[in-house]
């Protein structure tokens, strides 16, 4: 999508604070912290939200979940974190290009809205 800022940071045309890519996704930390340590993963190809998950492209959800901790490992997220995804309008999705925020380094709160 020409327009989605998340593509253009797949595409290099944006830049990123990489902590993990492979050939399907693509891990990187969030320009606006929301814990000490807050990064997104998302999947390469475009897909707009939860919302648009369907069986012909959920092998890359499965695929992210599979290595969302194998990323928590390496950036040092021992003691637990939390895994968020928004979507739509009442979700408060600011950026239409399904990510997953991964948030920790510190004790969260226990409310999650
Ligand atoms: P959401 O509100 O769930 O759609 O989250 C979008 C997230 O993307 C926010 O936490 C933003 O801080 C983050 N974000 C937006 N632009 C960038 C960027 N260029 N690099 C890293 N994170 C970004």
């Amino acid at each position: 999508m020409s327009d989605c800022i998340f593509c253009k940071i797949v595409n290099g045309d944006i830049p990123s604070s990489k902590v993990y890519e492979d050939d399907c996704v693509l891990a990187f930390n969030d320009i606006n912290p929301q814990a000490k340590v807050h990064f997104l993963v998302i999947p390469k190809s475009h897909i707009g939200s939860v919302d648009e998950i369907n069986e012909s492209n959920s092998n890359v959800v499965s695929h992210i979940f599979t290595t969302i901790p194998k990323i928590a490992k390496k950036v040092g997220l021992t003691n637990g974190y939390r895994v968020i995804t928004n979507c739509g309008q009442d979700g408060c999705q600011s950026v239409k290009h399904l990510h997953f925020h991964v948030l920790g380094g510190e004790q969260l709160s226990e409310k999650m809205a």
